[in-house]
């Protein structure tokens, strides 16, 4: 009988309970006991429900604290100089420091950068290399949580990142090539492979997702060499897993390598399967990812039987694993908890748990179709239910879609145009200061917005204090000398729930969380159906907070690719068909806000690169749609009125035509925690519009002062045009403090008046 099996449970908790014990000891009011506590017991919980719901072999070590990438470069003590002896005095604040930087006792650590995990929404922090690295095993995580599941009597399959994922997720620090650091890692592994069969482990999966991306022949290379010198025995067997995509023309390569079994993404890659098993070698056990990990809609059950009894075919009952597609990670732990959600709805969807159960009906089914039939038919039923739902088709939509001829993506005038008219309809100084949008979220600020959820708080009172939390915000940044002001974004929970929230064809879950990063998560809304704004979403608190400035006040948008990017979409109509959907919608609000009197208009695309598909042959099709989609959001206004943008993460060096095509007036952009790298773009591509580099990083609480931020900013006048400058941090401020915030745009706002004097200076 096919085995049921899958690559990752999410570890943060049904009801985050991993993320408040984080935190808790963060704060000081956890010991790191109390905290490995909690996080054991999490494990252990997990461990029965996968077991409650029919799987044989789960994994283990697929937990982290914080995140897989900063576990394994632990583990090969992949550790930085200046976090070592921290790490070795107190191997968890060093590996807390890694990830949020450590400001305390006279250590100044700046943490790891962090970008996304390929193209989702969750972030792992990048390993710091340099040549001559050595590494060891300077952690037995995974030796630790085999033996942990086994003493509990669950067998488990340990999940490690490979050598060759691990060292293309890191950088190297010196620009040498992190690749020839493989021989040298290498050992570690082989020993690591050593003890979790010494401690009895049969199994070991090796995530290798690079397999599915272009490689060029260094990776390849790497590929090779390395599971050639991890195939030395004794070691247990190896399952290779893939996911995020097909593995293409990496497929000779992944089948070919010295391995136990292979695990390929059925749910992105579905066409691949015919290829993959006519090329994997004989004897091999082949893991199917039938079922989608990356969203939450219920698997068709015959479709996924096609599948299964096609490769059950090839590779016997012996050799079949089903599985989902990739970690469940990305999606939340159990629809049960939805109470929320009507009947109907809650039986279209299908968290963590669900899917599990879902492979084991696939499994029985297999094995015996007859007395799986009820259990079948029932699946057909929820799956077509939604089909056939009415609450799915709005016919408005699509007709002022197909109307949309008439529409122009594109902004009355060009660019230089517009700058001008912007400037004498808000007079900046030079290097203007901003921010991005929110300010620090207090524990005040949740507790009221809680205690309205509950019904403790009225309406009435919410929104005065609601006021009074921006007004205060705007009369701080007016001392602080900013220039282009934000309303704070108090009354928001999340930049996408909060938009979601008003549109139709949206739903919410109440604990639907997945994790982000580190203790950061996120409940994605669930795009079900056709969406149709109802009303104005934003206009009232852009128009309030202006009303109390002299200074101009932007509105703020989450963009339509963002809002799609951190959804769980529909799977019944393209991905651009629902963008262009939400395009229209914001393109309503925008128009709304300007009629307001909003003269500034920020729409976030944060998740814009995140959302290139992995393999580059794709990359000009996404773009096409999503820029047109962010144009068609922003295009409504007229040349006065200035659409900034903002994006954030990662790396946007490849893709920086795309976003100049995006045409927003200014944008601002991360980079101060990647040290400005995006400005190397600059070189070759001259950027046309306004852009404000992110001049300090707010995803940690340090402070730097002015001279660092001149620094960078000194850096970026370099290949930018002094004329198209902006100066503001690299991201938002809500997960901060308020004493560190003023402290930090004290110091930005210095930062911009000093470099100001500087221009201003007679030659
Ligand atoms: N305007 C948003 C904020 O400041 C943008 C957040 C983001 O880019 N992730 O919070
Ligand atoms: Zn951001």
């Amino acid at each position: 009988m096919a085995l049921v099996t899958h690559l990752g449970f999410p570890r943060i908790g049904a009801k985050r309970e991993l993320k408040r014990a984080v935190e808790d000891y963060w704060q000081g009011g956890l010991a790191a006991e109390a905290l490995q506590d909690i996080a054991r017991d999490l494990r252990l919980r997990h461990w029965r429900l996968q077991r409650e719901a029919g799987v044989d072999l789960p994994p283990s070590n697929d937990f982290s604290l914080y995140d897989q990438v900063l576990d394994a470069a632990f583990c090969v003590d992949a550790v930085p100089e200046r976090y070592r002896a921290l790490a070795d005095a107190d191997p968890l604040a060093g590996y807390f420091a890694l990830a949020r930087g450590h400001q305390r006792g006279g250590l100044d650590l700046r943490a790891l950068e962090m970008t996304k995990w390929f193209d989702t929404n969750y972030h792992y922090l990048v390993p710091e290399l340099h040549a001559g690295q050595r590494f060891r095993l300077r952690d037995d995580k995974p030796v630790r949580e085999y033996l942990e599941a086994k003493a509990a009597g669950i067998e488990t399959r340990p999940v490690l990142i490979g050598p060759v994922t691990l060292l293309w997720l890191s950088k190297t620090v010196d620009g040498s090539d992190r690749f020839d650091l493989l021989d040298a890692l290498l050992p570690v592994y082989a020993e690591l492979l050593r003890r979790l069969h010494d401690a009895g482990a049969g199994w070991v999966q090796v995530d290798e997702p690079v397999l599915v991306l272009d490689l060029d022949d260094r990776v390849r290379d790497a590929c090779a060499r390395a599971y050639a010198a991890l195939a030395q025995a004794p070691r247990p067997k190896l399952l290779l897993a893939t996911y995020f995509g097909a593995l293409g023309d990496n497929l000779p390569l992944a089948a070919g390598l010295p391995v136990d079994g292979l695990h390929v993404d059925l749910a992105r890659a579905p066409e691949q399967l015919g290829e993959v098993l006519a090329a994997l070698p004989a004897g091999r056990v082949f893991s199917a990812g039938l079922v989608n990990g990356r969203n939450v809609w219920r698997t068709h059950p015959d479709n996924a039987l096609v599948l299964a009894r096609y490769a059950r075919e090839a590779v016997g009952d012996e050799r079949l694993w089903l599985a989902p597609s990739c970690s469940l990670l990305h999606v939340p732990v159990d629809t049960a908890h939805e109470t929320g959600l009507d009947e109907e709805f809650r039986g279209w969807l299908a968290f963590a748990k669900q899917k599990l159960e879902e492979l084991r009906l696939l499994a029985d089914a297999l094995d015996d179709e007859g007395a799986a039939a009820d259990a079948l038919a029932q699946a057909r039923a929820r799956v077509e239910s939604r089909r056939r739902s009415p609450r799915v088709h709005r016919p408005e939509v699509a007709a002022r879609l197909q109307g949309l001829g008439e529409v122009r993506a594109q902004r009355q005038s060009p660019y230089p145009r517009r700058a001008e008219l912007q400037q004498e309809a808000l007079g900046l100084p030079s290097f203007p200061t901003t921010t991005i949008g929110s300010f620090p979220q207090t524990h005040e600020v949740r507790q009221a917005r809680a205690r309205h959820r509950a019904g403790k708080l009225s309406d009435a009172d919410y929104q005065a204090f609601l006021e009074a939390e921006t007004a205060r915000c705007v009369r701080i940044q007016e001392e602080l000398g900013l220039d282009m002001l934000v309303h704070g974004e108090f009354e928001r929970n999340d930049m996408v729930e909060y938009f979601g929230e008003q549109l139709d064809g949206f739903a919410f879950t109440r604990n639907g969380w997945v994790q982000s990063y580190g203790s950061r998560c996120v409940k994605p809304p669930v795009i079900y159906g056709d969406v149709v704004r109802p009303a104005p979403m934003t206009v009232r608190w852009s128009a309030y907070a202006q009303s109390l400035t002299g200074r101009p006040m932007k509105g703020m948008l989450t963009g339509p690719v963002t809002i799609l990017q951190w959804s769980f979409v529909r799977d019944d109509q393209p991905r651009a068909e629902t963008c262009r959907q939400i395009a229209l919608a914001l393109r309503d609000e925008v128009q709304d806000l300007e009629a307001a009197g909003i003269r500034a208009i920020q729409i976030d695309e944060p998740a814009l690169r995140e959302g290139l598909p992995l393999r580059r042959a794709d990359w000009a099709a996404y773009l096409d749609w999503a820029v047109e989609s962010f144009r068609l959001s922003a295009s409504g206004v007229r040349d006065e009125t200035q659409i900034h943008t903002h994006m954030c993460y990662s790396e946007f060096n490849d893709i920086i035509e795309a976003v100049a095509a995006m045409d927003a007036d200014a944008i601002s952009i991360e980079t101060s925690r990647s040290r400005m790298e995006l400005l190397d773009a600059f070189v070759r591509f001259r950027y046309p519009n306004g852009i404000g580099p992110g001049v300090y990083d707010i995803h940690s609480p340090r402070v730097p002062d002015a001279g660092e931020m001149i620094a960078l900013l000194e850096k970026a006048r370099a290949v930018i045009p002094q004329a198209q400058l902006w100066v503001n941090p690299d991201c938002g401020l809500k997960t901060r403090a308020w004493p560190e915030t003023r402290a930090a745009l004290e110091a930005m706002v210095a930062a911009a008046r000093a470099l100001r004097t500087q221009t201003a200076a007679p030659a």
